[in-house]
Formats: structure tokens, sequence, C-alpha cells
């Protein structure tokens, strides 16, 4: 079953949203089988954020994702990659429509609230980064037959 990497970012900790966003996700029928809360350290920020290095938002965005716990995930199901990305939203929260976590709960790109994986490729390297394979779960869960 496809995984992606979900990473809850400091505002969206401090804001009490990590409940509605799991929710989300838990009713959508997609399965969270790794979770953890912990402040980015500066290598693990430098290798998840390796694309945006030169970019000139990213000692902003570094100050910003280690400004406090993250709350760590990884999910599972079909399509799970495309169908997270959808429910997060645009990058910018202006432009992400409602009903998406992004349209719903954030105003600025630099506080928008939560992490999704774009591709298949990237969603591998980053739960690789962040998760030891032994801290994700597989077990199957009751409504599996409604769903698949
Ligand atoms: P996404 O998170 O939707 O995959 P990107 O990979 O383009 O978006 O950017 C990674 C993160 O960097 C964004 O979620 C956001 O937190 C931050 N970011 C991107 N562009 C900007 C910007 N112009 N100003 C401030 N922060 C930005
Ligand atoms: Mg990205």
């Amino acid at each position: 079953m496809e995984r992606t990497f979900l990473m809850i970012k400091p505002d969206g900790v401090q804001r009490g949203l990590i409940g509605e966003i799991i929710a989300r996700f838990e009713k959508k029928g997609l399965k969270l089988v790794a979770g953890r809360f912990e402040v980015l350290p500066e290598d693990r920020v430098m290798e998840h954020y390796a694309e945006h290095k030169d970019k000139p938002f990213f000692p902003g965005l570094k100050a910003y994702i280690t400004s406090g716990p993250c709350f760590l995930m990884v999910w599972e199901g079909k399509n799970v990659v495309s169908i997270t990305r959808q429910m997060i939203g645009a990058t910018n929260p202006a432009e992400a429509l409602p009903g998406t976590i992004r349209g719903d709960f954030a105003l600025e790109i630099g506080m928008n609230v939560i992490h999704g994986s774009d591709s298949d490729e990237t969603a591998d390297r980053e739960i690789a980064i962040h998760f030891k394979p032994e801290e994700i779960v597989s077990f199957e869960k009751i409504d599996e037959k409604f769903l698949y």
C-alpha cells in the first residue's frame, strides 16, 4: 500500500489543530501508521528541505519550522500522496480552496499549518529521513473491507 509523510507544522500544533487534521484524514479512510512529536533538529531540516536551501524564503522557513514541536506522521492508503496533497491545498493559503486544510485554517504562505510529500519518490525519501522502519506499524483496520 502507498505511504506518505505528513507533518503538522509548529503553527498547527500551537493552534490546537492536530485532532481536527487527523480526523479529516481518518474520515477519508486513510490509515495512520506512525506518529511522533518533535522539535526538528537543524540537520534534518536541511535534509528535508534540501530543494529549497538556496531560496530567499529559506532562512524564514527554517526559523518557522524549528519554532516549536511538529507532529510527524506516516499515512497509508490507495493514492495517499495525491489525495492528501489535494486535501492539504495550495502552498499559499490565500490561494488554497475552502474545504482544504490550508484553505480552511491558514492565511499566509509563511504559516501554512501542514506539510505533505508531493510524489511517491518524495514520500519514500521523507519517510526515510524522519522514521526508522520499526517505528512504522502495519496493521489491519476493521473498516478496510468497506474501503477497498
Ligand atoms: P509545499 O509545502 O506545498 O510542498 P513548497 O515545497 O513549494 O510547498 O515549499 C515548502 C514550504 O516552504 C511551504 O510549505 C512553506 O512553508 C514554505 N514556503 C514556500 N514558499 C514560500 C514563500 N514564498 N515564502 C515563505 N515561505 C514559503
Ligand atoms: Mg514541497
